[in-house]
């Protein structure tokens, strides 16, 4: 079976938290990676009510340097110190990144660190500053990023995995071979003989299909968010306002349920996931789901801790 893509959505809330939505933040799990996208107050804990263990973090993408979407940061560092973090720890992130994590959070760390010597191991941290395009690949997946238009250095990243030809481990575990330099050879597909036994690896073999998925956050509507987006098996976008507020939004750099819904369907994304809602939606968040369906028909409004896979 192919990998999935794990999603947690920790914090689905807007500037201000509500008791049924914490600050924004989000989890992508796949394979050995743990990536979170931006980490607002209380991530940390909401790691522990999902379940999930901190210290598996393996990046962090930050969208930008508003309160909202990075004053975890700080105690979520601490704890993984505390914990004995292993390795260095990535933090991507706009334009000026480097000086607003050495203004922001540092103090805090070196406040922390200083008065914690004999519990934490004190690990590396490294801010990137990161430009368009893509900003990691490996042999699963690659991360790209672009920027977004909020009125201060901001980013959106999409996460896509590898189109692979694997190996069916079930399948070969079946056939109870014993342990021979022809196993490589059936990898790569070839037809081979064990133990006078003519084996094709082609039938061995499965198609992982690739997955995207596109995290859009604080932004006006724009070209680079279609684009980005483009064929997305699943858009998190912000929706921070409903339709009736469209001046607003676009005043302070947001996105209105009918700009998602509108970057989704230029983008064919296949599915959408509203975030970042006003806390004036936080008990209503149908009206926003409703507008967004009128032009865009699969939305959902994830609530705080909900799972996705794909
Ligand atoms: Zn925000
Ligand atoms: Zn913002």
């Amino acid at each position: 079976m192919a990998e999935k893509i794990k999603l947690t959505f920790l914090g689905t809330g807007s500037a201000i938290p509500t008791a049924r939505r914490n600050h924004l933040a989000m989890l992508l799990q796949y394979k050995a990676e743990t990536i979170l996208i931006d980490c607002g107050e209380g991530a940390q804990r909401q790691f522990r009510k999902a379940k999930l263990n901190p210290c598996k973090i393996t990046k962090i993408l930050i969208s930008h340097w508003h309160g909202d979407h990075i004053l975890g940061l700080p105690g979520l560092l601490q704890t993984l110190n505390l914990n004995g973090y292993n390795g260095d720890l990535t933090i991507y992130g706009p334009k000026g990144s480097k000086t607003e994590f050495k203004e922001k959070i540092s103090p805090y760390l070196n406040f922390y660190w200083k008065t914690s010597k004999q519990q934490g191991n004190q690990f590396n941290i490294i801010v990137k500053e990161i430009d368009e395009d893509i900003i990691f690949e490996n042999d699963d997946f690659s991360i790209k990023s672009a920027e977004m238009d909020h009125g201060c250095p901001t980013v959106a990243y999409s996460f896509t995995t590898k189109k692979k030809n694997r190996l069916d481990k079930t399948k070969l575990a079946k056939l109870k071979l014993p342990n021979s330099p022809l196993i490589g050879e059936l990898i790569k597909g070839k037809t081979v003989k064990i133990n006078g036994k003519k084996i094709n690896g082609k039938n061995l073999m499965y198609t992982e299909p690739q997955k995207k998925v596109t995290f859009i956050l604080d932004t006006k509507i724009n070209d680079n968010a279609i684009n980005l987006a483009k064929e997305s098996d699943l858009l998190i976008s912000e929706a921070t306002h409903s339709a009736d507020e469209q001046e607003t939004a676009e005043k302070y750099g947001h996105l209105t349920s009918v700009d998602a819904a509108k970057i989704a369907k230029k983008a064919k994304a296949k599915k959408l996931a509203l975030i970042h809602l006003s806390q004036r939606y936080d008990e209503i968040p149908k009206i926003i789901s409703n507008e967004a369906k009128k032009v865009f028909s699969n939305v959902i409004v994830p609530e705080d801790l909900d799972r996705l896979e794909l």
